[in-house]
């Protein structure tokens, strides 16, 4: 093993000081030591032509180190022609000091070498900034011989304008491809649409198949672009761990061999589950772990998943949850293979309920619900059976009937199923399958008078649907045993359940009721207020749903309860949209920022990355001019060492402009006190420094003023809400900046992505149509007498709109937060075609919701 590499021994600590003394940052003047021949390499350079008492600036330096690693074919002639060229800056890049080797490796020894010709093969005196590569690479492009037709030839013209004769390949490397891929997408359209496309080909290609597979490798969540309306599933929950782990279809224990048969016969050996909420309101973030788990394991396995309203409790369902629910469940990615009502099965369930009391495994009991709770030991001791356990069965039969004919009142008679009174599980003490309810059912009218519980119904209604894997949460690790009775007392199909723990969040609930006091009394906005942890709420609020299923990914499923903070949950929010929000220039608090040695009419075009990591997002364009506006939050009035923003007398960097600013004098208002305007002088002239802090920028005249920019804190003061939690609500934890401005390129990016996303959801939802048996609800009304063809109005629908919304606009305000924008506003371009050019429209009202902020402890700006 080699020995141990130490920075400060005295040898290598005074190799790193002459290198850093020769223009390297310390990391790099490091990294060359280590490595003991290139360093060696570079210290025989300093010492060949004495430049040990030169100082370089870095870019100057890095460009020797590499002629020292590369020239040793070269005779000191050739390699002093290349180190004077180097440190007059006519060779910069690491391309031309390679191209000057390789030059000079051709000249004959003992000539001079010919400076002329040598300026030429290494680019020297070629300057290509930025703004003019767009129109350098159009024409580039239009003059080759054969154009490139889509994406794939990304890479031929690239690697054209490296080894060809043009001067672009003297231009930053980094810089032309992000402008390639920029004309690429005028061109073709997004990278990621025609990725999507060439994939959805070989899917389609692959499906003449016949087995579904399982779905191969995942694609990782960067791939997808912010607006995206089909956010990538995870499957690392399903390959490893709890879930990995279970039976295979048709494995799963019958009570009659033949019931594997038939369910096997009906599944072909897939896998089926189903996501059974309850209508009785929206569905909150715990249910986004349902729905993976219940969707995402039959979709991992190439199997079905059925949206299932539990609908069996008249009172409270409303028709509003239904359509929420579904849309939520497509809005995470998932789509219904069927969407089914455990009350389109009362007939069945009624006549497995009337078959049970034939076999002597259910009777009508009429006792008061306190002597039904003594009896069953008042949760303390052992149960004892009560008078009617022992009836006649003909007698059960009958009482069972006038229940349904509602000859008994709400409470006054149960059917009760008759299991083990000396089992330790309460589950199993003659739990009710039937009660009397008389109010009207949301789907069946006033046809029923009686009712199944849960206990009765849920195991059925999967037994009916084949459900291969039923999962459900942990509270139901004692009901398994009765779910298992039931079935095998009536000899059907039994299903397999598994139970996972629940989602809880910390600092918040989720308790419907307690939401529904909230919006009552008007203490949130409605059931989709962004503060609240509702899935309408965490849309609106601008969580892209990708990563949503990444955090419960993260997270991992397994049966141990646990509960999460909220900032777990935001830093996973946040690293999803790091890599695939855009961003663009906003200021909060704007203030002016004047420009004095400038002509009033001073305007330059700047190129901004939307994505300084992401080339294939492209760049927008603005414009660079007299006044900008800055945040307050960049200035101050008195200046410290350790702050590197603008102050009087100090110099900041405008991000991307072509010159920092220094600012010469300010002016308050007379009013408030608050600096209204900051003067300032552009460094074009002389040596110029590099500054040492950026800050955003919005030019004045083209700004775009934001109508409000809603930030949300905690909604409650106490962590966890107290009992009384509607005193503890946060008057503050709402708050609206209404002065902030954004760059125009706001509207370019909105119209792209609410026309990227209606398309994908388009696309996606054609197929889901294909692919599932959800009908139109016109197909429905041609199933005459079919119970859907009664609910028609308030059936659910499967719409490509439901999945686009004004959320789907996400991006990063640069060094402020990601932002999405809120339902409330009004973008009139969005709806014009899309050839138009987007721009303010009358009548726009622009807000936007922060989704989540950049650091942890936004708190407190660095
Ligand atoms: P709540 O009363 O909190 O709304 P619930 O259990 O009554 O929850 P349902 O609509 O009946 O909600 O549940 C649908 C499915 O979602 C069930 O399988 C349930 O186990 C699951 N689920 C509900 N809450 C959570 C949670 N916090 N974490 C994981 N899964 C959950
Ligand atoms: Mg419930």
């Amino acid at each position: 093993m080699p020995p141990k590499f130490d920075p400060k021994s005295p040898e290598n600590a005074s190799l790193i000081s002459l290198f850093q003394g020769l223009g390297l940052a310390e990391k790099s003047a490091t990294e060359l030591v280590r490595q003991p021949k290139s360093g060696l390499a570079f210290k025989s350079l300093v010492d060949e032509f004495s430049l040990e008492n030169n100082k370089y600036d870095e870019k100057t330096a890095s460009a020797l180190v590499k002629l020292s690693a590369s020239s040793g074919k070269l005779g000191p002639a050739e390699r002093g022609f290349i180190v004077k060229k180097i440190e007059i800056g006519d060779i910069k890049s690491s391309d031309q000091v390679t191209a000057a080797v390789k030059y000079a490796e051709g000249n004959p020894a003992g000539t001079p070498i010919n400076e002329e010709e040598f300026n030429k093969a290494c680019g020297v005196g070629i300057d290509i900034t930025a703004a003019q590569l767009p129109e350098l690479l159009r024409s580039y492009i239009s003059s080759l011989p054969t154009a490139p037709e889509n994406w794939a030839g990304l890479s031929a013209v690239l690697g054209g304008i490296r080894s060809g004769a043009s001067d672009l390949k003297w231009a930053n490397a980094g810089e032309v491809k992000s402008s390639l891929e920029t004309i690429f997408t005028e061109l073709f359209g997004t990278k990621e649409a025609a990725q999507a496309a060439a994939k959805a080909q070989a899917t389609s290609a692959a499906k003449t198949k016949p087995a579904p597979k399982p779905k191969a490798a995942v694609a990782s969540s960067s791939a997808e672009a912010s607006s995206s309306t089909s956010p990538v599933i995870p499957t690392n929950i399903f390959r490893e761990g709890f879930l990995s782990d279970f039976h295979k279809p048709g494995e799963n224990p019958q009570i009659n061999p033949k019931l594997k048969e038939q369910h096997l016969e009906f599944t072909k050996g897939m896998v089926y589950t189903r996501f059974p909420p309850e209508p009785n309101g929206y569905l909150h973030i715990g249910h986004v772990k349902a729905i993976m788990v219940d969707f995402g394991y039959a979709k991992f396995h190439g199997g079905r998943t059925y949206l299932r309203f539990d609908d069996t409790n008249p009172e409270a369902e409303e028709g509003r949850y239904f359509q929420s629910i579904l849309e939520t469940v497509r809005w995470l990615g998932f789509e219904p293979w069927k969407i089914t009502y455990s009350s389109d099965n009362f007939d069945q369930l009624y006549q497995w309920a009337v078959e049970l009391t034939r076999r002597g495994k259910a009777y009508v009991c009429t006792c008061s619900a306190e002597k039904m709770k003594a009896d069953r030991g008042l949760g303390k001791g052992q149960p004892v059976p009560c008078e009617h356990r022992d009836r006649p069965i003909e007698e059960s039969l009958r009482e069972f009937e006038r229940m349904k004919n509602g000859e008994y009142p709400e409470q006054g008679a149960a059917l009760r199923m008759k299991m083990d009174l000396s089992s330790g599980n309460p589950y199993m003490w003659d739990g009710v399958a039937y009660r009397v309810k008389l109010a009207p059912h949301h789907r069946t009218g006033d046809k029923w008078k009686i009712y199944p519980t849960y206990d009765f119904t849920h195991c059925l209604c999967d037994s009916i649907e084949n459900i291969s894997h039923s999962l459900c949460t942990v509270e139901f690790i004692p009901a398994r045993e009765s779910y298992e009775w039931l079935c095998d007392a009536l000899e059907v199909y039994k299903a397999r359940q598994y139970e996972f723990a629940r989602l809880n969040l910390q600092g918040t609930f989720l308790s419907k009721r307690k939401i529904a006091k909230l919006v009552n009394n008007k203490l949130v906005k409605d059931w989709d207020d962004p503060r609240l942890y509702t899935i309408i709420a965490l849309r609106r609020r601008g969580i892209p749903p990708g990563a949503l299923l990444s955090f419960v990914s993260d997270l991992g499923v397994t049966t141990s309860e646990s509960v999460v903070e909220i900032q777990r949950f935001e830093s996973s929010v946040r690293s999803y949209l790091e890599e695939s929000a855009p961003r663009l220039m906003m200021v909060l608090n704007p203030i002016k920022l004047i420009i004095e040695n400038v002509a009033d009419d001073y305007r330059v075009p700047v190129q901004v990355p939307l994505h300084p990591k992401v080339p294939a997002m492209g760049t927008v364009e603005t414009s660079f001019t007299k006044e900008v506006y800055i945040d307050a939050e960049d200035f101050r009035e008195e200046d410290s060492p350790d702050y590197f923003r603008l102050a009087p007398g100090k110099s900041v960097g405008l991000f991307k402009a072509p010159f920092p600013v220094t600012c010469t004098s300010y002016s308050k208002d007379p009013v408030t006190g608050q600096v209204n305007e900051i003067r300032c002088r552009l460094e074009d002239t002389g040596n110029v420094k590099k500054a040492k802090a950026y800050i955003q920028w919005v030019n004045v005249p083209e700004s775009i003023k934001i109508d409000e920019v809603r930030y949300f804190k905690p909604l409650f003061r106490s962590d966890p809400p107290p009992a009384d939690f509607e005193s503890d609500v946060n008057p503050e934890s709402l708050e609206v900046y209404k002065n902030a401005v954004i760059e125009p390129a706001f509207y370019e990016l909105s119209k792209k992505a609410i026309l990227d996303a209606r398309k994908e959801s388009e696309e996606r939802t054609k197929k889901a149509k294909k692919e599932s048996s959800i009908k139109s609800p016109e197909e429905s009304k041609a199933v005459e007498g079919s119970e859907a063809s009664k609910h028609l109005e308030d059936e659910p629908v499967v719409t490509a709109e439901q999945l686009v919304g004004m959320e789907n606009i996400r991006f990063q305000g640069m060094r402020l937060a990601y932002f999405s924008v809120d339902r409330e506003s009004k973008i009139g371009c969005l709806d014009e075609n899309e050839a138009t050019k987007p721009g303010k429209k009358d009548g726009d009202k622009i807000i936007l919701n922060r989704i989540v902020s950049l650091k942890e402890d936004s708190g407190k700006k660095a």
